[in-house]
């Protein structure tokens, strides 16, 4: 039976699901979900990231890495750690642009913190049997400093919605329509205290806002390690850097937009990262964090507009299409803008370009 029919077989039991609850069986379940049976990152398959689009973008965040390092002291064993490393390019580049530095390679441990199996396989064909994997964070044993990154995991992680009604708030709910497809229905909130509404200006009716309790726990996981050891957390994702109302889930298959109710696990199920949520939570918890800055800046300060000029001096015949990942990586219409930078550090360290995080 397919997840669909599963899904479809459980809410006709036990009533409508949230919207957590669908996301996450889409993404994980072990039979059927998208991470575990058939993630397919690159041109080809079914969505693209932005290591995937130029080397460019692992070398510079291995530069912003040796130097976050060489501003912690130069430990001589730290842990390099990377959430949700695809395909391993990322990591391969950052490694590549770590031998300008020969003591921040021989110093990191790196660890690869990973759910999916069919991803693990394509990370240790891409970086051999060096890296260690683990499926969480709380695995990564504690007591040395951190250097983590992690490239769209934050949007892997998924929201509740809650929808603007008459005389208050609802819950997003996902139920069965009368032709006995899954579709979205609204659950009452009672006066249950905890319901994490966030504290929004007066919303229409029928505006959807969004509050992630998995994205924040995260934050706050890495801020307690990065109080505790040392280090920074480099968070890179599309999402909000303000609080702002928005439906943000999405199903991407074959590059396309579906429709999340039809293509549970064939699809990746994304919502957006909440930034803002994500920088409060760790802040909480004994970090610091902040600002948040576009993938645009971010990469520009790092100085990816003479990395291109480099590459496309070397490969004259590649020059148009240095240009045009170039383009991608930090264009405003492209990933520039809607991509966000955050990163969360110990209370004693400021990473480069985030020296005001507070
Ligand atoms: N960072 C890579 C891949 C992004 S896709 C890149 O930029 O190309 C999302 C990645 O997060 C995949 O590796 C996926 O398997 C992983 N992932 C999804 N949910 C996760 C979770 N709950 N814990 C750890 N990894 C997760």
């Amino acid at each position: 039976m397919s997840l669909l029919d599963r899904l479809k077989a459980q809410i006709a039991q036990d009533g409508p699901i949230g919207v957590p609850e669908f996301f996450t069986r889409c993404l994980h379940d072990p039979r059927d979900g998208y991470y575990a049976m058939r993630p397919d990152l690159g041109a080809g398959g079914d969505f693209i990231t932005a290591p995937l689009v130029s080397q460019m973008f692992g070398e510079l965040i291995g530069l912003w890495a040796i130097e976050t390092w060489t501003r912690m002291g130069r430990p001589s064993s730290f842990r390099l750690v990377e959430m949700g490393p695809g395909d391993g390019t990322l990591m391969s580049d950052l490694l590549r642009a770590g031998k300008l530095e020969p003591d921040f390679l021989a110093a990191a441990e790196v660890w690869l913190v990973e759910v999916s199996a069919p991803l693990k396989v394509r990370q240790a064909a891409k970086l051999g049997d060096a890296p260690r994997w683990v499926g969480r964070l709380d695995e990564v044993p504690v007591g040395a400093p951190m250097i983590l990154v992690a490239n769209e995991l934050l949007d892997c992680l998924p929201a509740r919605q809650f929808v603007r009604i008459k005389d208050g708030w609802a819950e997003r709910v996902i139920g069965l329509g009368e032709d006995g497809a899954l579709a979205f229905g609204l659950r009452g909130l009672g006066k249950s205290a905890d319901t994490p509404i966030p504290d929004l200006l007066i919303q229409p009716e029928g505006s959807i806002v969004e509050s992630s309790p998995a994205q924040a726990a995260l934050a706050s996981d890495i801020a307690h390690r990065l109080a505790a050891d040392g280090g920074a957390a480099l968070l890179i994702d599309y999402g909000r850097a303000a609080p702002e109302a928005g439906d943000t889930l999405q199903a991407i298959q074959g590059h396309q937009k579906v429709d999340p109710l039809k293509t549970a696990g064939l699809a990746d199920l994304t919502v957006w990262a909440d930034f803002p949520a994500v920088v409060a939570a760790a802040r909480e918890t004994g970090a610091k964090a902040g600002p948040i800055i576009t993938q645009g800046e971010f990469l520009t300060a790092l100085g990816i507009e003479a990395r291109a000029q480099a590459l496309a001096t070397a490969r004259p015949d590649r020059a148009d299409q240095v240009a045009r990942q170039l383009d991608r990586l930090i264009g405003e219409a492209q990933m520039g803008a809607l991509f966000k930078v955050a990163c969360l550090t110990a209370p004693d360290l400021s990473p480069p370009l985030f020296e005001d995080a507070t």
